[in-house]
Parts: structure tokens; sequence; C-alpha cells
């Protein structure tokens, strides 16, 4: 659909769908969805794609249709209001923080599931970084990849296992739009790879106030060889990754030049993202500064947040394919190749390999991991960096993550927050006062919102099997590891993350005669809900999804034991609203922070976690229960067998009983003065809020100085 088409009434709608600003903003979404509903939920809540196709006739009508326009100038005034607004936080209070912007790299960004381009939680977090930034007026451009194929769609087979496929994005129909470079030209910028010189594409997204430039590779003029680098995330070939983190770090820097954007602050979103800090170094050496003072100005502005606990998580490349493309580089920042290989060093030992993170500490001024518990693993795991100080000095410190509130809570329980925390809650959401008022809220009122989001999980899982069992014509135990039997009035544990071995998701199937006696309780049933993909290239922990689901099918589990297939922000939302009891069992030390649960708690999920990433800090005794696991080094071997009884035992004796503890009239009164508490002690300090200020107050301040 071309804006012609679109009656002048409301030829500001395509603007709208083209700022994913509407994605958290209930109004607009009720808009695109009283547009053309069926097209609505055909085009997977996409409104470039829904406004594409929609007819001529039903823009005619809804532009008639004085309940439509109503709602339509409500929305556009909200949102032009957001988009000037001057009463911002960050303008009421820090204006004269920044001259240009912070640029914040990262290799994924989550937004909403129209953008594809995310896989877990380090893109959830960038999404909602954009998102926060534009609320609190935060001068914030964001630097990606825009990725074709995006992230793989995952498919369970007949007998159990995962199966991958790509979908070639249109991207005439993702909220996208191209950007020229002044001259006009559609490549904006070139960068060297190896003896090969590529053309870099630039698409601009519109989330809020925030920019985000998605960097692409698939132009004409590249060699057919390159054109595909960009097309998908997370590539397992080194060789590959490398000349994706050129393409983002060296390309990034120069978008932003070629585009005139002079940023103050560079923030860099885990190691994938640290040669743009190289490549800054080389701008002013270019201009005639030597070394030693180009990486001093470059540390001074620079934040780096790490985020991977596991050694193996980071980038690590080895020698000859630095050498090979960056031989000629290190000519041109004035140093010699020792010199160049001693930054990616992880310690003081004579390995020639090169490691991102590494490098991102030594050239970064302002360095913390995402929780409290984190920081501590993080000094310990980088302390050779540092040799000459005590552990407890590295300098590294620690923001703990959050959430965007207003892109994760349930519309039904946002309404119920208005009607009784106040019209304007949702900008206070990060003050603890907003919270005691909670206790206002009738508990039979909080238990029909959660009952309700449980039916809403419920339904939609029933769909997506009706449409499979449509297509596909599939047996009846995969029905029932579908969600076949799934019942709405049955305590819900929701499991859902990337499946991965340090995670455990096999754990609560550890004393399996146990579980099954747990959850095929007649009287006080209990049924769980799993979700999540493997990597591709993820053997071990294709085994353990293979091994839920084979449970699953099995009928000594009376279809208790669900398998959500294709796990994105779409199913998470459904199943962070929707279920009772959010679970969460990492080896300890090895999480360093986690957000699904900071979003199950918000919409008044109680979590049940090992004492690992954020809980360490958020559990306070009575917001949900931790597994307990501080046992000490002595019993490390046996981790797996305490941790399987501590969640045994309080399932048993604290979390059904408590459940199917009711009043007369059904409402489990000691369940919800849980949920009350979980909220009201987590929402304000675990979202994306604090957050912010936090980096904004800590780390931006001293890195614009
Ligand atoms: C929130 C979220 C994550 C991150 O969750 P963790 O707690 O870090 O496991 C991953 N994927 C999706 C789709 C999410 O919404």
């Amino acid at each position: 659909m071309t804006d012609s088409k679109i009656p002048e009434r409301i030829g500001r709608i395509n603007e709208l769908a083209n700022n994913l600003w509407w994605s958290w903003h209930e109004e607009a979404r009720q808009l695109f969805r009283a547009l053309d509903y069926p097209l609505w939920r055909a085009s997977s809540h996409n409104p470039v794609k829904e406004l594409r196709e929609v007819s001529p006739d039903t823009l005619q009508t809804a532009a008639n249709d004085p309940a439509f326009l109503s709602l339509y100038d409500s929305v556009m005034s909200a949102f032009d209001t957001d988009m000037s607004a001057r009463n911002a936080w960050f303008t009421t209070n820090h204006s004269n923080l920044l001259n240009g912007p912070v640029a914040y790299f990262s290799m994924e960004f989550a937004i909403h599931n129209s953008l594809p381009v995310y896989a877990g939680g380090l893109g959830i977090l960038a999404g909602d970084i954009c998102k926060e930034a534009s609320d609190l007026g935060l001068p914030l451009v964001a630097v990606g990849f825009m990725y074709p194929q995006g992230y793989f769609h995952q498919h369970i087979s007949l007998d159990g296992w995962q199966q991958e496929s790509c979908q070639e994005l249109n991207f005439e129909e993702v909220p996208i739009n191209r950007v020229f470079s002044p001259k006009g030209e559609t490549a904006v910028t070139k960068v060297e790879l190896g003896d090969v010189v590529l053309a870099i594409g630039v698409w601009q997204v519109r989330v809020g106030r925030t920019n985000i430039y998605l960097l692409d590779t698939y132009l004409e003029e590249n060699p057919v060889k390159y054109r595909e680098l960009s097309a998908r995330l997370y590539i397992a070939d080194q060789e590959l990754r490398m000349q994706q983190e050129i393409v983002l770090g060296i390309g990034g820097v120069r978008v932003l030049r070629t585009l005139g954007i002079s940023p103050t602050v560079w923030h860099a979103n885990e190691g994938h993202t640290a040669f743009m800090m190289l490549e800054r170094i080389r701008e002013e050496v270019t201009k005639g500064t030597s070394f030693a003072e180009a990486m001093s100005r470059v540390h001074a502005r620079t934040v780096f947040t790490t985020h991977t606990p596991v050694l193996a998580g980071h980038d690590i490349f080895p020698a000859q394919l630095v050498e090979k493309y960056f031989s000629g580089y290190w000519e041109s920042l004035g140093i010699d190749r020792e010199t160049f290989f001693s930054f990616g060093q992880q310690d003081g030992s004579a390995t020639r390999a090169f490691n991102m993170t590494a490098l991102a500490l030594r050239m970064a001024d302002q360095r913390c991991g995402v929780s409290r518990l984190h920081e501590k693993v993080t000094r310990r795991m980088w302390h050779g960096l540092w040799p000459d100080v005590s552990e407890d000095q590295v300098p590294i410190s620690h923001v703990t993550n959050g959430i965007h509130v207003s892109s994760w809570i349930a519309p039904e329980l946002y309404n119920l927050f208005e009607e009784h925390l106040g019209e304007d809650w949702v900008k206070e959401h990060d003050d603890n006062r907003l919270w005691e008022r909670l206790l206002n809220i009738p508990d039979h009122e909080l238990w029909a919102v959660r009952q309700r989001l449980k039916r809403k999980l419920v339904g939609a899982i029933r769909e997506r099997m009706r449409s499979r069992w449509v297509e596909d014509d599939v047996p009846w135990g995969q029905m029932l590891a579908m969600g076949a039997l799934l019942d709405p009035e049955a305590l819900t544990i929701g499991f859902a993350r990337r499946f991965t071995e340090y995670k455990r998701p096999t754990l609560i199937f550890r004393e399996i005669e146990r579980f099954k006696r747990i959850i095929n309780n007649q009287w006080h049933p209990v049924q769980i809900i799993f979700a999540g993909k493997s990597h591709p290239a993820d053997f071990p922990s294709k085994d353990l999804l293979h091994q839920v689901y084979a449970l699953a099918t099995d009928r000594e589990f009376q279809g208790r034991i669900v398998f959500v297939e294709d796990y994105d922000m779409h199913m998470a939302r459904y199943l962070v609203h929707g279920v009772d009891l959010w679970l969460n069992t990492p080896r300890r030390l090895q999480e360093a922070c986690g957000t699904s649960g900071m979003k199950a708690s918000l919409n008044g999920v109680l979590h049940m976690s090992i004492p690992d990433g954020w809980w360490d800090e958020g559990y306070n005794g009575t917001n949900g229960w931790a597994l307990n696991s501080d046992f000490g080094e002595s019993k490390r071997g046996e981790e797996d067998e305490l941790d399987a009884e501590a969640l045994y035992r309080l399932l048993e004796e604290e979390v059904v009983p408590l459940y199917y503890t009711r009043d007369r009239s059904g409402v489990p009164y000691g369940w919800i003065r849980l949920v009350k508490e979980g909220i009201r002690s987590i929402v304000p300090i675990f979202c994306m809020r604090r957050m912010l200020k936090e980096y904004t107050e800590r780390m931006y301040k001293t890195a614009a100085k």
C-alpha cells in the first residue's frame, strides 16, 4: 500500500507503522487491530505488512468511522507528545551531560517479532534499552546487523528432534527504511576484509526517538560470496564470524561518520562489537595523533558490558585469522604486531589467540558485568588482565539488567494497575512508593486477571496445535506434547529459555517417579510448559531437548508436560503473562543475569530459581523461592542431586499446597500475597528504567567528562 492510497484523514498511519513505538503502546496496537483484525492476525502483528495488503475499501471505511478516528487521533497525539517531549527524565535532569548521543553497538536487537534480528537475551536487552532511551529522552543511536534470514525457526520432527529452517525476509514488509549516503548511494561506506573491499548498506529502524542503524552486505557491488555475509546471526564458522565483527565494529563507526553523527560516548554490548574501539583509534592516528594519546582518548569515552560468565561463550580468534585481516590494520594504527596481539591476550601467557573480551576490557574505561554476582565472577575471570591488584580490586563493576516494563506487561494487568495505582503508574514504575498501593487491589480481582492470562496462553498454544494438526495430521503423542491436554485450572510451571546444558532443562526429571507423583496428583495437578531453541551446532543441548520431548509424548505423564515450538518474543509474552510459576535452574555462577524471570514477576508470576544472576540480589525471602544451592566447593559433584532435591521439596511442601489453599470464593489468598510481594519488591528495581538511569548517572556521565 503506497501512501497515496491512504485517505488523507488517516494519512499518518504509515508513519506510525514505521516507528516501532506502536509496539509498546497498547492503544496503538489496538488501532492496527481495529483496522483489519484478520489481516492483523495473518500478518503476525506486523502493521507494515498489514498496510501493504489492506484493501482501499477498508481504509476508506476506517477513515469514515468515528470510533476509529477517535482512536486514531488519540494515538497520534500520544505519539507526537512522546516524540517531542521536553519533560522526559534525561532532558529535565541531565540535559548538559552529553554533546552528542550515546552510540550503542550490539550484534542483535529484539524490538518486535516483525523484525526477527535477534536470538535471545542479549538482543532483548538491547531492544529494551532502545525503547527506554526513547521514553527517558536519552539521546542514543544503535548499530547492529540487518540479517535477511534472521535467526532460525524451530520445528520438532515426529521423532522429537529439533529441525531448523530459515525464511528469507521480505524487506518491504519489515519496519525498516533504506538509508542512503549523502551522495545518494546505497553503499554508505566501505570496509576492507583482507584484500577485498566490501560495500556496506544501511537500514534505519525507528524505535520512538531512538534510531537503530542495521548494516547489510547484500549489495550488488559486492562479490557474490560476500553478499551473504550478513545473512544470519551467530554463524559457527570462525572466519565468517570475524568478518561479521569487522563489518559491525569498523563499518559501524564509518557509517555513523558518513551520516554525520558524532557520538560522545560509545557503549559496546559484549565483545563481538569491540573492533569499533580500534577503528576510533585509527581515526585519531590518521589525523596525526600518537597511538598512545589516541588510545587514551578512545579509552576515556568507552563503556563496555560483558555478559558471559562461561569462557566458551567469548569470541576467541586464532592468530592466523587475525594476521589475515589485521596485518595492514595495525600498521595504520602505528603499532607493531606484538603490541596489537597483546591487546587480545587473556593473561600473561604466550597464547596467540585473540580474545575479543580482553580487547574490549583493555580499551574501555567503564567496564561492567550484568548483576552483582556476575561482577564477582567476571573479576575472577579477568584477573589476569590486572595481575598486580587483588581480585576484589579488579576494575570491573556491575549494572544489573532490567526489562522494559511497557513492553512486557500484559494489557489486562496494565489496566488493573491503572485503576488501582493511578493513571500515571507506568511513568512512576521505578519508584518504590508507587508499589505500596498494590495492597489496594482486591485479591479476587488480581486473581481473575491471572486466570484470564492463563486461559489466553492455553488458547494460543491450542491454536498453534490446531493448525499443525490440520496441516500435518500429527499423531496423538505429538498432540500431547503440543499441549492438547493443558488444563487452565492446574498449577502451571513455565520453563522457557535457550536450551543449553548449564541451564539444566532436565533437572526437574532427575527423580522421575517423584516428579510423576507431583504432576499427576489428581486433586492438585501440576503441568509444565517448556519452550526454547538449541543452537544448531550444540548437539548435547539438542539431546536434552529430545529427552524433554520424549517425556512429553509419554502417556505416563498424562499430557502434563508440554513443549511449545519456536520460542520467540511473541510466545515469550504469552508465557511470562500466563503461567503461575517461572522456573530457572542454571548451574550456579553460570547465569550472568537472566531477564525472563523479571518479565514473569512483573506479571504476577512467582519466580523459583537457583540464586544465580539477578535472583541472587532479587530474592528477599518472601517474594518467590530460591533453590538454595549454596553448598560450597566440596559438594560441587553432588550439585544436580542437591538442587533437584531442593526443587522437589519446595514443590511438594510449599508451592503446591499454597496454590491450592483457597478461600470460600476460590481465591488462593496466600499465593496472591506472594504475588503482590513479588511485584512490589521486583518491578521498581529490575526494570530497564532503573538500569538506564544507572548507566547514565555512573557510566555515561564519567565517559562524557
Ligand atoms: C526474555 C527473553 C530471553 C532471555 O531470557 P533469559 O532469562 O535470559 O533466559 C530470551 N528469549 C526471549 C524470546 C525472551 O523474551
